[in-house]
């Protein structure tokens, strides 16, 4: 376990933090809803979300079309820059390799996830991209409201295995 982690383990989640970790679940809650992965995202801007957005990668056919990515889109046209810097993304699984790319690019804040991806999540799990040695340094933090994710997330799968 790496020192990383430790300091994400020991975090403090606070009212909003919670409040906007909701909000990404009711996003994951509409891609559950259209039989996709469900992983929802918000971007959050002085105390104000900005940006929300479910994975979408089946519906349009597209590996790109996770929740983050959409989200952080949405987000610079709002903002009207592709730097983030003061924004925070919210999301409710631990993000892959390609959006931990993603959240470097847009030189977001702080991260907030839930549920841990212990197949191919990329910023505790399988790889530690936010630990490199790169020019932008992005904050993230774990395990925010994990348990409801983790429902949804195993209800969705029971659900597949169901109907295939
Ligand atoms: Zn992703």
């Amino acid at each position: 376990m790496s020192q990383e982690r430790d300091n994400t383990m020991k975090f403090q989640v606070n009212h909003n933090n919670k409040t906007f970790m909701r909000e990404a679940l009711e996003e994951a809650k509409k891609a559950y809803a259209e039989n996709e992965v469900p992983v929802g995202a918000v971007v959050v801007y002085k105390n104000r979300i900005i940006a929300k957005a479910y994975n979408q990668k089946l519906k349009s056919n597209d590996f790109r079309a996770h929740a983050e990515v959409i989200a952080l889109n949405k987000a610079q046209k709002v903002i009207g820059d592709w730097r983030l810097n003061d924004c925070d993304l919210y999301v409710n699984l631990e993000p892959c390799v390609m959006c931990a790319g993603a959240i470097l690019e847009t030189r977001i804040k702080n991260v907030y996830f839930g549920l841990r991806e212990v197949k191919q999540g990329s910023i505790v799990s399988k790889l530690n991209v936010l630990d490199a040695d790169l020019p932008h340094k992005v904050k993230y933090f774990g395990g925010i409201l994990e348990n409801e994710s983790k429902s949804l997330i195993t209800n969705f799968f029971k659900k597949i295995r169901k109907t295939t």
